[in-house]
């Protein structure tokens, strides 16, 4: 079965699928984009995921490219088309066509793609046994809130990642605090057993897995700190993880040359995990904030 994409306006087989070679998104990297979960059949977080979208179009003053309510019409016929019931839902919303100039077009219609692939459903076994994540310097712009297709540091450093052996990357900021994974967001748990992650600001992205295990885990009664923590402190803690849409939360057991929680899966972070299963397969329900940076 061949896979069927959208592109503005039109559903097509993905194989023919293409843009114009004056999308702002291909000259400018003049876009942003959001990643939905889909987990038997259901878009995970979705309230929150339009949210978040809301915020990086307003941000940089992209209009939807049609109503809101088309919008998740045409984002689950994708699924549909696709036959996903695991695997993930992409959508890339640009500034649309233009001849080539810095200024924002006037009268442009912004332009949208929207894919779909099927993954492997989530799986305990293999999220607990552990990954290695190496430290980098955060050279990406001042507004990670947003999420934009302009994605070349994160490129780069997921390919340090991958030469160093490692899935990861976590980057540091001019003060050696940890700000996030190159797609991910990072958490330690402290000796004293407290959950830490990167406060929400201009220098993360305010990720939607994120948001539903900061919830769970202050449900649970888990000590929860959203605040920055050091490279040391991320080399001595007794646990760590990463979260995301396609990595879901995935121990973390070594940081650079550091063994973290001898070399296996947290007890906290396997039972975070749980916790978001247990999410995932409700509903995925809405995790809504109005707080992105
Ligand atoms: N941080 C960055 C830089 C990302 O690219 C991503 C996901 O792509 C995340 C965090 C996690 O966000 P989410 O949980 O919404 O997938």
């Amino acid at each position: 079965m061949s896979r069927i994409s959208y592109v503005n306006g039109q559903y097509i087989p993905h194989s023919n699928a293409s843009v114009h070679i004056e999308d702002r998104g291909y000259q400018f990297a003049d876009g942003v984009y959001e990643v939905f979960a889909v987990h038997d059949g259901n878009l995970v977080g979705e309230q929150g995921h339009l949210d978040r979208l809301k915020h990086s179009l307003v941000s940089l003053q992209i209009d939807w490219p049609m109503a809101k309510r088309s919008f998740m019409v045409v984002v689950k016929e994708v699924v549909r088309r696709n036959h996903v019931k695991f695997g993930l839902v992409y959508i890339q919303i640009t500034r649309g066509v233009a001849r080539r100039d810095h200024p924002f077009p006037t009268n442009t219609q912004s332009a949208i793609v929207v894919t779909a692939r099927k993954m492997p459903p989530l799986d305990k076994n293999v999220l607990n046994k552990g990954v290695k994540v190496i430290t980098i310097p955060d050279i990406r712009w001042k507004r990670k809130d947003i999420k934009s297709i302009s994605l070349l540091p994160n490129c780069l450093g997921k390919q340090q990642a991958r030469e160093a052996g490692a899935f990861e990357a976590w980057q540091y900021d001019g003060e050696g605090n940890i700000t996030e994974g190159t797609s991910s967001n990072a958490w330690i748990v402290t000796k004293d057993g407290e959950l830490v992650t990167k406060q929400i600001g201009s220098t993360i992205l305010n990720g939607i897995t994120r948001l539903a295990v900061l919830e769970s885990a202050r449900e649970a009664g888990f000590s929860v700190s959203e605040r920055a923590f050091s490279i040391e402190e991320a080399h001595n803690a007794k646990e760590a993880f990463i979260t995301s849409s396609t990595s879901h939360v995935k121990a973390v057991t070594r940081i650079d040359d550091k063994i973290i929680s001898n070399g296996h899966v947290g007890e906290l972070t396997s039972k975070l995990l749980d916790l978001y299963v247990d999410y995932i397969e409700e509903i995925g329900g809405p995790i809504v904030t109005d707080r992105w940076n």
